[in-house]
């Protein structure tokens, strides 16, 4: 069984081809439909905004589509970036133009008050009609500094007091098992098996 990822993020459809790869399908990504476009992500919520995306495409693709919508939420900054974390330095701004930013808002703001969230919601849509969204959250702080090599996006800002660790320095499995995308992902296993039984 076929399913397209609704992306051209390398590092969500890395983390999700990776929690979802014992499930045996066929899992493809925009980047094996070069003419197919993106709808605008113009929703109010993640939830909106994934379901958004992956109606689009099962409907442009006639396939079983998955579509991840994520961000961060910081607690200061009134749950800023959230849905616009992507281009929250701006239109197609990078992962470094968007930790500066990020940087820069938070300066002297001590380490107590720098709470922050990631939010994932992931939706499926197959041509039959079928949708089904699941969600996950994971918290931490935004350090000082960036610090980590792994992951994508804020994960070099992104630590977790209990592994005295960034995001980006914490290894592949440890960041599926923990994060946001990953807790998503593992309700949503539950749901792609009585789907396809695959
Ligand atoms: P979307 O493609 O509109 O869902 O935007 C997702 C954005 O949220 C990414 O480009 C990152 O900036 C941020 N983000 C989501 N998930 C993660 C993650 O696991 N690590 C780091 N940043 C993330």
């Amino acid at each position: 069984m076929k399913i397209v990822l609704a992306t051209r993020n390398k590092g969500k459809a890395r983390e999700i081809k990776e929690i979802l790869k014992d499930l045996k399908l066929e899992i493809l990504t925009l980047d094996d439909f070069p003419e197919i476009s993106t709808p605008t992500e113009d929703g109010k919520s993640f939830h909106e905004n994934s379901l958004k995306k992956a109606r689009f495409i099962a409907g442009q693709l006639n396939m079983p589509a998955l579509a991840d919508d994520s961000g961060l939420e910081v607690e200061i900054l009134n749950r800023q970036p959230g849905i616009y974390s992507a281009r929250y330095a701006g239109e197609n701004a990078t992962d470094e133009e968007n930790n500066r930013k990020l940087l820069a808002e938070l300066k002297g703001i001590p380490l107590e008050k720098r709470k922050a969230c990631y939010r994932c919601v992931i939706a499926i849509v197959l041509p039959s009609g079928i949708e089904e969204t699941v969600e996950g959250g994971c918290c931490g702080i935004i350090a000082l500094e960036t610090k980590g090599a792994g992951g994508f996006g804020y994960d070099p800002l992104f630590y977790f007091p209990q592994y005295k660790k960034t995001m980006a320095e914490l290894s592949p499995d440890i960041k599926n098992r923990i994060s946001h995308r990953g807790k998503a992902l593992a309700k949503l296993k539950k749901k792609l098996i009585a789907i396809f039984n695959p």
